[in-house]
């Protein structure tokens, strides 16, 4: 069966939800990090910091506590046992760094279940938590190696922050367990440098019961199957984010596509689901050469779907997007397909720099769904959907869109407001520099992050233009700027 594409007209005021979305909180706990409990491996380590320790945050404007100064992390690598049924997790994750400065003691973002042992170098180490910050009692010296394993077991909770919408991180239903963790979740279910600066490669192995499947962000690296359970091991070769990372537990069917180029594509569906995959699915390929002749050569080596129930929702997680049920029952979910992808461009490949970047990913996936209009009816139906969603937008109290403030997050200024400015832009400097500049973008910045000023400057650069008042009226000043024709 092939349902009825919606024509553009009818695709209004797409998916503020996607990346993020309203819906009722489950599970909903605190935020860590307001109010400290301290820990001890070791009875004698006091709470807190210590003289000469590495700074527990990287100063984000809007979460400043996020990521841990003096070591750049290289590799993780996640070893966990599932047990869906319980949401419960027990093993060990290993990250592998290097120091950038010296130090008598570092800390790592985690707000998962008890810790049972730290290692440093595979020799035990004291340690100590403190809000979302574990503590590691060992010395760093600028330049070197070193290796830190946290072995830990329990049921994490998932909780609300920044303004997703619903509580991020590690998150279970009946229909099994599933990891979305932007902006700041992460830490629920491993220890991290959890910015998005610090990008690293990941190895997963995740072990589950018979009957259940786990995936994960990357290529697959084999099976075993012994006892009743499956250790499957997943390989992200390509630097991410940590709040990309995700590991979905739940009985799932692989679904295979043909490829796009080299680009290989398949789903991971609900078993009911496979049968009749989902025609908003079918078209990922499409989608794929449309948007490289834009945005330049997909930025990894595959891509697919994970459809999850229970998420109001869907998360570009780097080469597997979570994909929440919901999207089937609304027009939008072809259009929901477009907008992860173009993130995987827009906020995988090229990571902003701050939270307060958001734009960076959000208005520019946005934008994607703008160029898929422009793909299915033409450059003249792009225009028609960027004028609808421009009323939409002068109806809407909206945030400053290169600063919108962690309540406003995932608000629409971000999604809309941001497309609108690539909108203005390509009008402005032209079809032929508009896209000049988007390839660059990835070009120069795939595999690590920037901010909307390297945006900026880049945008003047290739297209020769002074675009400071262009960008300030669109981001940064509260009045609409009119809406330009092309
Ligand atoms: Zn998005």
């Amino acid at each position: 069966m092939r349902p009825v594409l919606r024509p553009w007209a009818a695709v209004l005021a797409l998916l503020t939800a996607a990346c993020s979305g309203p819906g009722p909180a489950t599970t909903l706990a605190p935020a860590p990090g307001t109010a400290p409990t301290t820990t001890t491996g070791t009875a004698a380590v006091p709470a807190g910091r210590v003289a000469g320790a590495a700074a527990s945050g990287l100063g984000d404007p809007y979460f400043p506590t996020l990521g841990n100064g003096g070591y750049d992390v290289d590799h993780y690598l996640i070893d966990l046992r599932v047990d869906p049924e319980r949401s419960h997790l027990d093993g060990t994750t290993t990250i592998t760094a290097t120091a950038t400065g010296d130090h008598t003691a570092f800390s790592l973002d985690f707000a998962g279940p008890d810790v049972a042992a730290v290692t440093v170098d595979g020799a035990p180490v004291e340690w100590w938590r403190d809000g979302a910050e574990l503590w590691v009692g060992a010395p760093l010296v600028a330049g070197e190696a070193f290796s830190v394993a946290v072995g830990y077991a329990g049921v994490p909770s998932a909780f609300a922050a920044g303004s997703p919408g619903f509580p991020t991180g590690w998150r279970s239903n009946d229909e099994g367990t599933y990891v979305v963790a932007e902006p700041d979740g992460a830490r629920t279910w491993f220890p991290a440098n959890d910015h998005p600066t610090d990008k690293a490669t990941f190895t997963f192995r995740i072990t589950v019961p018979d009957g259940t499947t786990a995936v994960a962000n990357g290529a697959p690296a084999g099976t075993e199957t012994a006892g009743g359970l499956t250790t499957s091991v997943w390989e992200m070769a390509y630097p991410m984010s940590t709040y990309l990372a995700t590991v979905v537990v739940a009985p799932l069917v692989r679904v295979e596509h043909p490829a796009a180029g080299d680009v290989v594509l398949g789903d991971y569906l609900p078993p009911a689901m496979a049968d009749e995959v989902p025609e908003a699915f079918t078209r990922t390929g499409e989608m794929i050469e449309a948007f490289s002749a834009w945005f330049g050569p997909y930025p990894f080596d595959r891509y697919g779907h994970v459809v999850v129930s229970g998420l109001p929702a869907a998360l570009e997680t780097q080469t597997l997007t979570v994909f929440g049920d919901e999207w089937f029952s609304t027009p939008y979910a072809e259009f929901v397909v477009a907008h992860e992808l173009a993130h995987q461009w827009f906020g995988d490949a090229v990571t902003p720099a701050t939270w307060q970047d958001i734009w960076l990913n959000e208005g520019f996936a946005t934008y994607g769904e703008l160029l898929w209009v422009e793909h299915l009816y033409g450059p003249e139906a792009r225009q028609a959907e960027a004028a609808r969603r421009y009323d939409d937008l002068a109806a809407t109290d909206h945030a400053l869109t290169g600063d919108p403030g962690v309540e406003r997050l995932f608000g629409t200024s971000v999604y809309q407001r941001g497309a609108l400015t690539l909108h203005a832009l390509r009008a402005d400097v032209g079809d032929e520099a508009f896209f000049a500049i988007l390839r660059s973008w990835v070009e120069r910045h795939a595999g690590g992050t920037a901010a909307t000023s390297d945006f900026v400057a880049l945008a003047e650069e290739v297209s020769g233009r002074d675009l400071g008042a262009l960008f300030d009226a669109w981001l940064y000043a509260a009045p609409l700027p009119p809406l330009p024709s092309p």
